[in-house]
């Protein structure tokens, strides 16, 4: 009798990462060659924004190439 093999099905520690606003993969994305094309990101960003998928105002995809701009308006409490 052999003794059982352990499968990688049983390794949910590395669980996929998904953009929190439109619910795509994200975790191909950051090794893929659109993660650096603009164009793409915001095509794609366009496109996730007709579909209605967003609950935030950002993907995620263009917080990952352009982490300085701003994403939507701040939060300043006025005192
Ligand atoms: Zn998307
Ligand atoms: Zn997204």
């Amino acid at each position: 009798m052999k003794k059982p093999i352990p499968t990688s099905h049983e390794s949910i520690q590395d669980k996929p990462i998904y953009c929190t606003e439109c619910g795509d993969k994200l975790e191909d994305f950051c090794f893929s060659e659109d993660a650096k094309n603009l164009e793409v990101i915001r095509k794609h960003h366009e496109v996730c924004k007709k579909v209605k998928r967003f609950k935030g105002d950002q993907c995620s995809r263009l917080f990952i190439a352009e982490p300085t701009e701003p994403i939507g308006p701040t939060d300043v409490e006025d005192q």
